[in-house]
């Protein structure tokens, strides 16, 4: 499989600037499989002179693109994901080998990342303005929008694709060129989406991917007069370096952060689907989503029950290589993550909870594996329930009052997603309005998709991704006055 995938068209070991693969003349980072530790393949460590040969790129081909109809940026969208869509089944393969997804869920990602430029297709055809009753008799008033012209974008490892697609769809239908840093663990799915880019009829200059030294290539974005946006998902911490930089030029700035999400089961619940709700929404991508489940707040008459039925769900994983048939939990992205879900079920062991299933972590294996992990008796002071996890551990803490699971759940900086679980239809609007978060999942695990406003309040970041905000993100409201 391996050298299958390798010797594709997909495979490119150079970056994508101004419709060019360029190789590096010196400096490489090296990509290897979570599964396994074996190095994949390299991409050039590039910096500050290649990032503005990209940003010069960029800049260039911004009046062309911006003058194109939407129907025609539409078009040329619609394509593209036709393409990945096409080759869902290569390009799968491809993040599996870099990321170690299970390949099932690599190709729901391709499948996903397809929608938001099928979606963004369609936003880009309803970027409407408005008018305004006029002040004075004979003025018109009147707003446009328009795209806010370069944009930069730095994504993560967890979703090699979908994160660089949600910001280049909503980016290329505004009218608004684009350079993609992906991280440095999954270049290899962004630079396929490179390949495709050119293959769709994408112009040179408009989508343009560059690997290599992150700070370097972050302070040179943001100490450009000419890039007008940064959009950045990551880490809180990252995207606070960023915000602060960004205001050098006063560039416009989207944060998709990290996350500490809740998940509630009130004693009124169905336990059996608040238990696959907490499956899917715990172990998707082996807990390492923004989304996923950090803190399993159960109220206390139906905590044996849940307990129970999640412990019985949880041993039925099948933790292995992305490869393999019916794995569904897969090695973590790096040794550095498998200690640090290592260390939060220490602490958590250490300060009274419960193990109940797992707590091993599988360096014999080869890989960065640790088995999905449930621990009972928690509590607010364990490091699990101040942090983002990112790993297959679930912690149960127990409570008593709603009043009390709501405080809970809100005593944390971070507010991206929510989770609970109820059949109260007054207590389902009571608790989701009081929830600080951006995304509320009642009675539902999976919410995120093409067509809803995903993003934070809190320190899990600034505006919203997908959606008909999601295009806003990258348009400027212009106003114009007409006299008499
Ligand atoms: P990270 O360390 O912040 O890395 C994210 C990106 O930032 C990578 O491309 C990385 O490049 C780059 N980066 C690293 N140092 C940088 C610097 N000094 N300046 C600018 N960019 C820099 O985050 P991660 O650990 O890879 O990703 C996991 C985090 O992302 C979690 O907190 C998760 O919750 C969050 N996340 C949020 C969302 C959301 O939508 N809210 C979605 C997915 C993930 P290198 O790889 O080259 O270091």
């Amino acid at each position: 499989m391996r050298d299958q995938i390798v010797n594709s068209r997909f495979f490119k070991q150079a970056c994508y600037i101004d419709g060019r693969w360029i190789k590096s003349n010196e400096d490489w980072i090296d990509v290897d499989n979570p599964a396994n530790g074996d190095i994949i393949g390299r991409v050039p460590k590039f910096s500050a002179v290649q990032t503005s040969q990209a940003i010069s790129a960029a800049a260039q081909a911004l009046p062309a693109w911006r003058a194109t109809s939407a129907a025609e940026r539409s078009a040329l969208l619609r394509c593209w994901a036709e393409l990945m869509l096409q080759h869902a089944d290569a390009l799968a393969a491809l993040m599996t080998l870099e990321q170690g997804k299970p390949l099932v869920e690599a190709k729901a990602e391709i499948v996903y990342a397809a929608s938001y430029f099928t979606w963004f297709a369609e936003e880009a055809k309803r970027a409407y303005g408005e008018t305004i009753p006029a002040v004075k008799p004979g003025q018109h008033i009147v707003t446009i929008k328009q795209g806010v012209g370069v944009c930069a974008a730095i994504t993560p490892w967890n979703f090699p694709t979908s994160m660089i697609t949600r910001k280049a769809g909503a980016a290329l239908a505004a009218g608004c060129t684009i350079i993609v840093k992906p991280a440095s663990a999954t270049p290899f799915s962004a630079l396929a989406l490179a390949v495709l880019a050119e293959e769709a009829g994408i112009p040179s200059g408009v989508f343009n991917v560059i690997t290599g030294n992150a700070s370097a290539i972050a302070a040179t974005f943001t100490a450009s007069a000419v890039v007008t946006k940064i959009s950045f998902t990551g880490s809180t911490k990252i995207g606070s370096q960023l915000m602060a930089n960004a205001a050098q030029h006063i560039q416009k700035i989207s944060l998709e952060l990290g996350g500490n999400a809740p998940f509630i089961v009130f004693d009124d619940a169905s336990i059996d689907k608040a238990v696959a709700g907490a499956m899917a929404a715990k172990f998707r991508n082996t807990g390492q989503t923004c989304v996923c489940v950090n803190r399993f707040l159960v109220q206390r008459a139906v905590e044996p029950e849940f307990r129970k039925k999640l412990a019985i769900a949880m041993a039925e994983l099948i933790l292995g290589d992305g490869f393999d048939e019916g794995v569904n939990q897969s090695a973590l992205i790096n040794r550095a993550a498998v200690e640090k879900v290592n260390d939060h079920i220490n602490d958590a062991v250490a300060q009274g909870g419960q193990l109940i299933l797992g707590g091993v972590s599988c360096p014999q294996q080869g890989g960065n594996y640790i088995e999905p992990t449930l621990i009972a008796n928690g509590h607010s002071a364990m490091s699990v329930c101040c942090e983002e996890t990112f790993g297959p551990l679930a912690v149960i803490i127990p409570f008593d009052k709603e009043s009390e699971a709501i405080a809970m759940a809100n005593d944390t900086p971070l507010g991206l997603a929510a989770y609970f679980y109820s059949d109260n239809i007054h207590r389902c609007w009571r608790v989701a309005e009081q929830l600080e978060a951006g995304m509320v999942g009642i009675n539902e695990s999976i919410i995120s998709n093409a067509s809803a406003p995903f993003g934070g309040v809190k320190s899990s970041g600034l505006g919203r991704e997908g959606s008909k905000y999601g295009l806003d993100e990258y348009m400027e409201v212009k106003y114009l006055c007409f006299g008499s």
